[in-house]
């Protein structure tokens, strides 16, 4: 048994010491070895190894770096090679399909949304490859070599297999997306809840960068968060979410789909809001909401111009979602909150109601350091899934598979 289990303890460590290698070289490039063997604590010997096995890759190239105010010969500096690199990045949500290729600096090559209908005659799974076999029909002239498929979307997911267990929206069950489309492609394919990789992408590239600690909270058509703590992802690679839209805030409140009452999302989600508010109109016959259709960018401006009633609803989510942060912050110590919503429109009423209830409620040695902040993506997009890739290069998962050809 222990000798079984030698070689792949050696490729384990291989796979981790060349990410680690790649994630300096990517961050910081151009890096010069020396500086590489320092930072990532590793032998001179095993830096020239992993370096020159990257280099005939075409993943990392050489180039020459000049001290400033230095006379002598400029020193040899890496920088990873990204741009014959590409993968594609799709996104479902309700009723559409994003796809995207990009390269592996996460540039945008092409981007579409396409509708993809909630119902349909021919089953999902078959509908999306459709899509991006089409999509690399139409695209063909733009693509360099495929490295991989990251696809992110709302749901229960088995991300380790690749199965879509249930889906909001759609009619999923057991849905086999990850190896139906490796088989297709014959490239690895990285499936994440939407959520999971928003926060992953906006700590890679986005607002929450360089940040050890985060609580992200998304309020949209569902209510939900990630968490990273100490640099890392809360529940990366297991289907498990931070759930609080499904904590309970009103024991007498609404019947949620997940069989519970009262839970955050069916207070704080954008459809009940918007109901919540439509309610609420019939006894506040002054409110600037009548007389014009009622969504999200209408109830924001109306708060934002003194409307009670919008203000008073936007607050109230404010309270809800505090509540519950409050929580949450003596849990993980957060540096920042992440709110990622189409109600930060509003973010100047909606963010110091969220503020006021964390300070008044979590513990001040903790609340005192904690800022709440938009996410830098106001959609969550093909960014997201750039997570995934950039994340599978720095565990060196994907990196592996692309330095073995
Ligand atoms: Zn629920």
């Amino acid at each position: 048994m222990v000798a079984d289990s030698q070689p792949g303890h050696i490729d384990q460590i291989k796979q981790t010491n060349a990410g680690v290698v790649y994630r300096l070289i990517d961050q910081l490039g151009p890096v010069s070895r020396i500086d590489l063997s320092r930072l990532a604590q590793l032998a001179p010997a095993s830096i020239t190894k992993i370096v020159r096995e990257m280099i005939e890759a075409h993943l990392v190239q050489e180039t020459e770096i000049q001290e400033p105010g230095s006379r002598g010969r400029p020193a040899v500096g890496l920088m990873v090679e990204t741009e014959a690199w590409h993968y594609l990045s799709v996104r479902i949500n309700r009723g559409e399909i994003n796809l995207a290729l990009r390269d592996l600096s996460s540039k945008l090559v092409v981007e579409e949304q396409l509708a993809l209908p909630q119902q349909d005659q021919q089953p999902l799974l078959e509908r999306i490859i459709a899509h991006i076999d089409q999509f690399f029909i139409r695209h063909q002239q733009k693509l360099e070599r495929l490295t991989a498929i990251a696809i992110t979307l709302p749901g229960i997911i088995d991300t380790e297999n690749g199965v879509v267990h249930r889906m909001p929206f759609y009619d999923v069950q057991e849905m086999p997306l990850g190896p139906a489309l490796e088989n297709r492609t014959g490239v690895p394919v990285f499936i994440q809840h939407d959520i999971s990789a928003w926060t992953m992408a906006e700590s890679l590239f986005g607002a929450s960068r360089g940040a050890r600690d985060v609580i992200q909270v998304v309020i949209d058509h569902n209510v939900g968060a990630g968490v990273v703590t100490d640099g890392r992802l809360l529940h990366a690679g297991s289907s498990s979410l931070v759930e609080i839209g499904h904590t309970q805030v009103d024991p007498y409140g609404k019947r949620c789909y997940c069989g519970n009452h009262g839970c955050l999302e069916t207070i704080a989600s954008i459809d009940s809001v918007l109901e919540l508010a439509q309610q609420r109109m019939n006894q506040s016959m002054g409110s600037m909401l009548h007389g014009q259709p009622l969504n999200v960018d209408t109830l924001c401006e109306a708060a934002l111009k003194g409307d009670l009633l919008a203000r008073d609803i936007i607050v109230g989510v404010g309270t809800n979602v505090g509540r519950i942060l409050a929580i949450m912050v003596n849990l993980f110590n957060p540096q920042k909150i992440l709110i990622g919503s189409p109600l930060n429109r509003a973010s100047d009423i909606l963010f110091p109601a969220i503020a006021d209830c964390i300070r008044q409620q979590a513990l001040p040695a903790y609340s005192r350091n904690t800022v709440v902040e938009s996410t830098q993506f106001t959609n969550q997009g093909t960014m997201a899934g750039a997570a995934l890739v950039k994340d599978a290069m720095y565990t060196g998962s994907l990196l592996i598979r692309l330095l073995q050809g």
